[in-house]
């Protein structure tokens, strides 16, 4: 059993260390109107940068780790 319980502890260790790398809940996004293409608003991720363009409101999570801009 001893195996059991340390192959449970590697999982959750894992599962809490991919969650803290994704960093989705530290963005806080700007919308920047003078960016906006029509109908898509831009938002600027002020925490890290990443820009993306919605028209049903602001981004629920990151874009930094896509290369920045979202392409619809
Ligand atoms: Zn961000």
């Amino acid at each position: 059993m001893p195996l059991l319980i340390a192959f449970i502890i590697a999982v959750v260790v894992v599962a809490i260390y991919a969650r803290r790398n994704t960093g989705t809940r530290a963005c806080r996004w700007r919308e920047d109107r003078a960016g906006s293409k029509g109908a898509l608003i831009k938002y600027n991720c002020i925490t890290c940068g990443a820009e993306a363009f919605r028209s049903t409101g602001i981004p629920d999570r990151c874009m930094s780790g896509q290369g920045g801009a979202s392409k619809l």
